[in-house]
């Protein structure tokens, strides 16, 4: 484990309904009140977020959205601003998941747009990259992801970046039960520090945290932690239950 915070970071997807969500953010709260040591976030859908503002206000738990739209308002029919987030109680935002990029056509580009504006929003923003299996296979696994970060974080200087986290989530490990080993999320995270330096400097990616995603649980957190350059997790399936959630949160 670094020195750096960690943090743990609960992505709940398209999944709980308003009630739901209010009610697995009343359980959270209270299992990790005496968390002070880790970060804690969770992302609720749009329609919950000011539900869950809440009853996380003042807590150990940061709220964050999913996505957001990198326009300030407009005739954007369906979207949601970085501004929108902040006013219904979002200190975070999560860019770039795989499944946005996947199934909704997101682009290292349109990324890039959408950091711009999350982060002179002043949200906190979890930026996702990753390789595929085929091109793990490949041997493209650090070409993929320097392309992902050399054009998600085009334009910025160091010092914009103070409020960003890079998501580390090999695809082929995301929801499918298969976790990388903590070599092979350790290695693809020193990677990531050398391409950060490379295109900003030594001391941002020394700062900056790098989490790792993919399958995470309860039985491999610990392991996963250990590991000097992962700095926490984020989580889609079992952070949707409170109580699982917190068993990661307190690995
Ligand atoms: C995710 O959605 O970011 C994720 C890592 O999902 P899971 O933990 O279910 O693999």
């Amino acid at each position: 484990m670094s020195n750096r915070r960690p943090l743990i970071a609960g992505n709940w997807k398209m999944y709980k309904t308003c009630e739901e969500s209010v009610e697995a953010a009343q359980k959270l709260t209270s299992l990790v009140d005496g968390v002070t040591d880790t970060d804690i976030m969770i992302a609720p859908t749009f329609t919950s977020l000011f539900s869950v503002y809440g009853v996380v206000k003042g807590s150990r738990v940061d709220l964050g959205a999913q996505n957001l739209y990198w326009e300030e308002e407009g005739a954007f029919t369906g979207e949601i601003s970085a501004g929108m987030l902040k006013s219904a109680g979002c200190s975070s935002v999560i860019i770039g998941h795989s499944e946005r990029r996947q199934y909704f056509g997101e682009t290292d580009e349109t990324v890039n747009k959408k950091i711009k504006a999350a982060l002179s929003c002043g949200l906190k923003t979890v930026f996702c990259i990753g390789e595929s299996e085929a091109q793990r296979d490949l041997n493209l696994t650090f070409s993929v992801l320097d392309k992902q970060v050399q054009t998600g974080l085009k334009d910025f200087v160091s010092d914009d970046l103070r409020d960003l986290v890079v998501a580390y989530e090999p695809i082929w490990a995301i929801g499918t039960g298969k976790t990388a080993t903590s070599e092979q999320a350790q290695e693809v995270h020193t990677f990531l520090r050398a391409s950060i330096a490379k295109q900003f400097d030594e001391p941002l990616a020394q700062s900056i945290r790098i989490l790792y995603g993919g399958s995470v649980k309860p039985g491999n957190i610990a392991e996963l932690m250990s590991m000097h350059d992962i700095d926490g997790a984020l989580v889609g399936g079992a952070s949707l239950d409170a109580e699982t959630f917190s068993q990661i949160v307190k690995f």
